[in-house]
């Protein structure tokens, strides 16, 4: 169970302060006890030595009286003659001269000769009586005569011999317990062990034993009762069959009622401790948490998100303050941070521009806005290249400068920017009257490719940049954002600067990247979805089919096929051109192994894209492929279009060239729709030019394409090339072509292009035709 610090703090300091109360409640108890208890013995001490001091003295007064009596002539002398009444006489006066209350004569027999009172009755053993108290010689014996208890003492009377015996004593009476207690401060009481004779300074109930009465009495006390006396008892000089003590009780109850008195101050003042403790405490605590309280508010209130929170204290304490203080500051520091890490979050750490997801956030809400927004998508062309040539920092400088070029050049509109990816920068304004996106963008262009300084150096800089509005061109941030992204990626295919999004190209672009992706996966899975087809040619001078075309086909999954030119086209975009070459190299000369093995000796021209020729990894692949299936370079040959060609002339040449030293033969493609000049032509280290189909398709009809082909099949062969026929489709063109000396023909005429299997099954009947 959770108690609050408020409680524990109480609880503590009463539980100390119960402790100490405690403690010294029961500390005094016993060392007040302690005390009493050895107070009462002392004063037993003391009562006793001051009654054996009493007793003493009047033995002395006894034995000076006896003395004084048993020593008178005349006295002697009347008890030598038994002068009855001149003993009674003498008996009589000097007991009224000391205040003996006993004076007898007895004679040698302990007969009673004479007593100071008339009435006295002696015991009737009092010869054995008299001979006890002769066995203590000179000290007093206590013996009780006729009911009354006597100190007493036994003298002989001498003439010279022993004639009597006079006894003398004090009786001890209840005065005499009075006066001793008025001595003493204590009841005393003399007891008489045989017998009920008790003398006490104590009104004791009839019947009832001094011990048993003060055993008896109990004197009521705060918590129960106590005895009343402490006892202690004193034996006396007596006669051997009849014990005498007596017994000094002390009165314990002053004692009780100053102990008890000392114990009531204790507990009431230990009673006002804790209360005191209490409340000094309860306000301590308070004081201490009550700040504890209004922090946790305050931390509370930061948890909301509210750092301003306060709180009022009345005076706390400087530790309080401090850590007040210290919540305030860690408010305000959680507060900025918070701030940091939402502009972090929202943010492109570099430009400082909204990132891809606060920039759907910000263009849903501008959306919403009656004016149309303009997105304005810049792509930095070339970036990976200024990367990896002039180093990141440079590259990071570039993106940073053109973000400020284009924040300075919205800096009059309601504009908001956003960096979408590495080289990606968009710039979102809203339309004003007599304005237009065009004039604006290509202001910005301009604006964009003036010269940049960059840590010394002078770079230019070329941009694809994609536009389009909306509403028009979308009505939610996220298709917008990938449409202005598709303008911008058109604009860098089409290689023109500006590009402004047409509606639908989004879903064609989409169409397109499944397709990408598609191939991808059939190139990866080569699970039969992509395969070659071969078209043969025929070679005019032997009459036989030599060569083959290898044309890639593609039946998607789905059973669809799709057009070599439109996924080559797709291949070349997305740059997976050179993976599927790699594919399409593989697979034709390891056909042409295998036909070698079947003994059937056939070249294969092999169709490649500038983006091939220009691979590094072109050549040596083709190359080790080659030894791999241990195919002779000769028959192999590469099939380029001009178009590829003048794409990238001087590396093409070059790369054109080391596949003629291989061994490969090289062929002009789709030669006659391009731009090749006859001068060009005469300088590309070529081996075959392929007439384009559009000049054979209906050669035998047309007078123009028969002087074409027929022009062209000179001039190669003056330059020194083999010249190709495609798309032959009846045997007049085939006749024509020979008649012109065409070196080959390849179309349908002769044959479709045919998967591997198909083709070795026509070139046998071909040959039996034959
Ligand atoms: P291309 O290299 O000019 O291929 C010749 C095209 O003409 C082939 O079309 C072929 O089927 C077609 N053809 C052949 N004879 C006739 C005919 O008598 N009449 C008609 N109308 N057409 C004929 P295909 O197979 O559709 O290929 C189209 C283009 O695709 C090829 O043009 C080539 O540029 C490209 N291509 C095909 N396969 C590959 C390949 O493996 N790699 C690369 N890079 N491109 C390829
Ligand atoms: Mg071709
Ligand atoms: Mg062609």
């Amino acid at each position: 169970m959770l108690t609050s610090l408020k409680h524990r703090i109480i609880a503590l300091c009463i539980g100390l302060v119960v402790l100490t109360a405690t403690g010294s409640l029961m500390g005094t108890w016993w060392s007040s006890s302690q005390f009493n208890e050895r107070k009462t013995q002392e004063a037993i001490s003391v009562a006793e030595n001051v009654y054996t001091q009493y007793l003493q003295a009047k033995q002395r007064l006894l034995l000076t009286a006896a003395s004084v009596l048993t020593s008178d002539f005349g006295f002697k002398q009347a008890v030598a003659t038994r002068d009855a009444e001149t003993i009674a006489s003498v008996l009589y006066n000097h007991s009224q001269r000391i205040d003996a209350e006993l004076m007898v004569l007895l004679d040698t027999s302990g007969n009673l000769i004479s007593a100071n009172r008339q009435d006295l009755q002696l015991p009737s053993d009092s010869r054995s009586v008299m001979r006890d108290l002769l066995s203590h010689e000179d000290d007093s014996t206590f013996i009780v005569i006729d009911k009354t208890l006597y100190q007493a003492i036994i003298l002989p009377v001498k003439a010279p011999r022993t004639i009597a015996f006079t006894i003398v004593g004090f009786a001890i009476t209840p005065a005499v317990a009075k006066d001793l207690r008025k001595v003493t401060g204590m009841e005393v009481s003399f007891v008489v062990e045989t017998g009920t004779t008790k003398v006490s300074s104590m009104a004791l109930p009839e019947g009832m034993g001094v011990l048993e009465y003060t055993n008896a009495k109990r004197v009521q006390r705060i918590m129960g009762t106590s005895p009343m006396y402490a006892n202690a008892s004193v034996a006396l000089p007596a006669l051997t069959d009849s014990a005498v003590s007596v017994i000094l009780s002390a009165d314990l109850k002053t004692d009780y009622a100053e102990f008890d008195k000392m114990v009531l101050t204790v507990v009431v003042l230990s009673l006002v401790t804790v209360l005191l403790g209490f409340l000094a405490s309860g306000f301590l605590a308070r004081n201490l948490t009550r700040p504890l309280q209004q922090l946790t508010q305050m931390a509370k209130a930061f948890a909301q998100g509210n750092y301003k929170a306060k709180v009022a204290s009345t005076k706390p304490s400087s530790e309080i303050c401090a850590l007040m203080d210290a919540f305030h500051d860690m408010g305000e520091n959680i507060q900025s941070r918070e701030a940091q890490i939402r502009f972090a979050a929202s943010h492109d750490s570099m430009t400082g521009f909204l990132n891809r997801s606060a920039t759907l956030e910000t263009l849903n809400i501008r959306l919403i806005s009656e004016m149309p927004q303009y997105l304005i998508g810049v792509d930095i062309k070339g970036l990976r290249h200024i990367n990896d040539k002039l180093g990141p920092r440079i590259g990071d400088e570039c993106i940073v400068q053109v973000a400020e070029r284009m924040q300075k050049h919205a800096s009059d509109f309601n504009a908001e920017f956003a960096r979408l990816g590495g080289d990606e920068l968009l710039v979102v304004v809203e339309g004003k009257a007599d304005w237009s996106i065009e004039r604006y963008v290509t202001t910005l262009k301009l604006a964009l490719e003036a010269t940049y300084h960059i840590q010394g150096l002078e770079l230019t800089l070329r941009f694809s940049i994609g536009a389009l509005s909306a509403p028009e061109h979308g009505d939610n941030a996220e298709d917008l954002l990938r449409r202005t992204l598709i303008a911008a990626d058109n604009a860098a295919q089409e290689g023109v600067n500006v590009y402004y999004y047409r509606k639908g190209e989004d879903e064609e672009y989409l169409a397109r990247l499944q397709l990408i992706d598609e191939l991808k996966q059939a190139l990866s899975d080569n699970d039969g979805q992509l395969f070659m087809a071969y078209q043969p040619k025929l070679n005019f001078r032997t009459h036989q089919i030599d060569k083959v075309e290898s044309l890639i086909r593609w039946r998607r999954s789905n059973g669809e096929w799709v057009s070599p030119e439109m996924f080559i086209d797709l291949a070349e975009q997305s740059g997976l051109i050179v993976e599927l070459t790699q594919w399409v190299i593989d697979t034709v000369v390891g056909q042409i192994a295998a036909w070698q093995s079947k003994g059937i000796v056939m070249k294969a021209a092999i169709n490649v894209s500038a983006q091939d020729i220009v691979d590094e990894g072109f050549l040596p692949h083709l190359q080790e492929t080659l030894l791999k299936y241990k195919v002779p370079s000769k028959l192999v040959t590469i099939e380029l279009t001009e178009r590829d060609m003048i794409e990238n002339e001087t590396k093409g040449i070059a790369a054109l060239n080391s596949l003629k030293a291989l061994g490969a033969v090289v062929s002009l493609d789709d030669y006659g729709v391009g731009q090749t000049s006859l001068g060009r032509l005469k300088m590309l280290p070529i081996d075959e030019l392929k007439l384009d189909k559009v000049f054979i398709l209906k050669l035998n009809e047309s007078h123009e394409d028969q002087c074409i082909v027929q022009s062209t099949i000179s001039l190669g062969h003056q330059l020194g090339f083999s010249v190709v026929a495609e798309g032959v489709e009846n045997q007049a063109s085939l006749t024509l072509l020979r008649e012109m000396g065409c070196d080959y023909a390849q179309g349908y005429y002769l044959s479709r292009p045919l998967p591997a299997l198909e083709f070795e099954k026509w070139l046998g009947e071909y040959h039996e035709a034959g």
